[in-house]
């Protein structure tokens, strides 16, 4: 009889291990896949709720990976060992190293079309905030109008938790289609250390991408125009015009940092 029960555990434990093992089904992740990444969402999320929002925006890949153990570490560690390439995503890989000093800017509230909305604590790393408080200043003096950040720095860590959120909650377990709306850890902008982007709002909140906006509502703001003529002199440049050639949608309120060479 003991024979049996050992037999049966150990054919459970190999077939368990088979499907653990084995390369992630893309279209939809197996059942043990899929439960891991589901019980790896549960602790990030209980480990989240212990911290103060404006801490987590900004932790680390690390400290994530560090909440699991060693059976999830490794789910994770090869999920994003993945090229997201493979997976249809055609941007560049930027860094999952950390920033230098980030500047922490307070929520601002919105009244997008009499609804309200904040934009939550964001972050900058302080040489890209330096202009761009210098172009909403400039901005501001010329016409009397205001532009916000309405999304900074987002960490690797970060962007790790989102990933597998957007995985689990949003996209019935399918890495194809979670990699089309959300980037990997390190192949976001907002994660760049030095050439970081910044989402921009006008003071109507107007951003592009929130509620029900369309990129098109961004386009037509007179801050989009000012900023097409303008914010490549405070080293700003628009990353996703129209059927750009990194494969992303239009992203008009997206703008990344960027010393080009030659000035002195
Ligand atoms: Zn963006």
């Amino acid at each position: 009889m003991e024979y049996i029960i050992v037999g049966i555990i150990a054919l459970i434990i190999s077939v368990l291990g088979a499907f653990y093992l084995t390369a992630f089904n893309r279209e939809k992740l197996n059942f043990l896949h899929s439960y891991i990444f589901e019980s790896i969402l549960n602790k990030w999320d209980k480990k989240l709720n212990s911290m103060a929002e404006d801490e987590w925006v900004i932790m680390d890949y690390d400290s994530f990976l560090r909440v699991l153990n060693p059976l999830e570490r490794a789910l994770v560690k090869r999920l994003y060992s993945i090229n997201p390439a493979e997976l249809g995503f055609t941007g560049p890989f930027y860094s999952k190293e950390k920033p230098g000093r980030l500047v922490k800017l307070d929520s601002v509230e919105f009244k997008t079309s009499g609804k309200p909305r904040s934009s939550g604590v964001q972050y900058c790393p302080a040489h890209s905030y330096e202009d761009f408080k210098q172009m909403a200043e400039d901005y501001f003096n010329e016409t009397g109008r205001k532009i916000f950040i309405d999304s900074g720095y987002r960490s690797p860590g970060r962007q790790a938790y989102v990933f597998i959120r957007s995985l689990v909650r949003n996209n019935g377990y399918s890495l194809n289609k979670t990699a089309k709306w959300v980037a990997m850890p390190g192949f976001s902008e907002h994660g760049s250390p030095v050439n970081n982007a910044v989402d921009i709002a006008n003071e109507e909140g107007i951003n592009g991408f929130s509620d029900d906006q369309v990129p098109e509502d961004f386009e037509k703001t007179p801050e989009y125009d000012w900023l097409r003529k303008n914010a490549i002199n405070y080293n700003f440049y628009l990353s996703y015009p129209r059927d750009n050639e990194h494969g992303v949608g239009y992203e008009p309120w997206h703008w990344h940092w960027e010393k080009k060479g030659g000035e002195a």
